[in-house]
């Protein structure tokens, strides 16, 4: 089987309510849906997410990388990931999103060659897992009544954006807290909004509203102080902008500076790199996580489809289908009731899509 070509189509992601982060507010996101061709008839889907203040890309950039990654894969065998993906490193460094809308259709076309949920041909481990939703930064009233009515649909995992003013996002936690009540879940994320002693303060603070974990507080260049301020909280601490790579999880494991990494297929450029994350993660006995950016349906199911397959992820953060709207021409990948994500057993990432409504966008 050989690859005949990789075509990408520009979609736009829009999102219930604006999305605000201690990195950035937008009310939708831009993403490319990936086709991969073969000789053979049976071909591939992925999605490019370029998410310019994490990977440095953007959807003009991940468009030209794609096409000059076309013209290396060309005649390739589409099975082969290990060449595949040197091929790809060797012609450019980075842009790990575009690489990834390529890595996920080439596991979308194995499942499909194999006839087998990709879950399955990933480890099979469940078919089953329990996302959180995601609260975007907002005055701390209105991000209250917004985690109560996720709470009434079902919701039983919070995780909270922070990291723009310290005093505020205690009042933030302490309302939702207020809001949830005592059995819902809640984790923090500061998107490197603090510095570390900014982030020693508030997390201490915010123990007595029980929150389980917090994310990257500071900027993902300062491994020293990821893993000073480890020592100084008692709750879990989670490298995000920090880790792409599997040599970015080794010197996070080497400095002990986290007790968990969140993986995301468009910062690992795909499943193949982040099954390498996860084991390197298990041996060290790190558990890992499985998030995601603003992205569509195809990347959320490709993510579903990993996190269900490994037993070392434990804590999953794949709240597309609660926070974007419906994209009408993509169906399948997945059922979700509450936070509950359960996989089809269609071949592959197991969507359909209708190419004819995607080709005239
Ligand atoms: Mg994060």
């Amino acid at each position: 089987m050989k690859i005949t070509g990789i075509t990408a189509q520009v979609v736009q992601v829009e999102f219930n309510s604006p999305f605000v982060t201690a990195a950035l507010s937008r009310t939708h996101q831009s993403t490319i849906i990936v086709k991969v061709q073969t000789d053979e008839g049976v071909f591939g889907i992925g999605e490019s997410v370029p998410t310019r203040h994490v990977t440095g890309e953007t959807i003009e950039s991940a468009l030209v990388v794609l096409k000059e990654l076309e013209q290396k894969l060309l005649g390739q065998n589409p099975l082969c990931l290990e060449k595949i993906h040197m091929i790809m490193d060797q012609h450019i460094v980075g842009n790990f999103g575009a690489k990834a809308g390529i890595d996920i259709a080439l596991y979308d076309l194995q499942g499909k060659v194999m006839n087998k949920p990709l879950y399955q041909l990933l480890g099979g481990y469940s078919d089953t897992i329990e996302t959180d939703v995601t609260l975007s930064i907002d005055e701390p009233k209105k991000m209250a009544q917004s985690a109560l009515e996720f709470v009434q649909q079902g919701l039983k995992i919070l995780k909270v954006k922070i990291g723009v003013h310290p005093i505020q996002d205690i009042e933030r936690i302490r309302m939702i807290r207020e809001a949830v009540g005592d059995t819902i879940k809640i984790k923090i994320d500061a998107n490197q909004g603090y510095n570390a002693a900014e982030a020693i303060t508030v997390i201490n603070s915010l123990q007595k509203y029980d929150v389980l974990s917090v994310e990257q507080p500071v900027p993902h260049w300062d491994i020293h102080n990821m893993a000073y301020i480890r020592k100084n909280i008692s709750i879990k601490l989670i490298a995000d902008e920090s880790v792409h790579s599997h040599h970015d999880a080794m010197k996070f494991i080497q400095q002990d500076a986290c007790d968990m990494i969140n993986i995301k297929l468009m910062k690992s450029a795909g499943i193949f790199k982040a099954e390498k994350i996860t084991a390197l993660c298990e041996a060290a006995g790190i558990p890992c996580m499985l998030g995601c950016m603003a992205e569509g349906h195809v990347a959320s199911t490709a993510g579903a489809h990993f996190a269900a397959a490994k037993r070392n992820v434990l804590d999953v953060d794949l709240d597309g289908s609660l926070l974007n709207k419906p994209q009408t021409y993509l169906s399948g990948g997945y059922t979700r009731k509450g936070g509950m994500i359960t996989l089809t057993d269609k071949p592959g990432l197991g969507l359909e899509l209708d190419f004819d409504y995607l080709n005239e966008l």
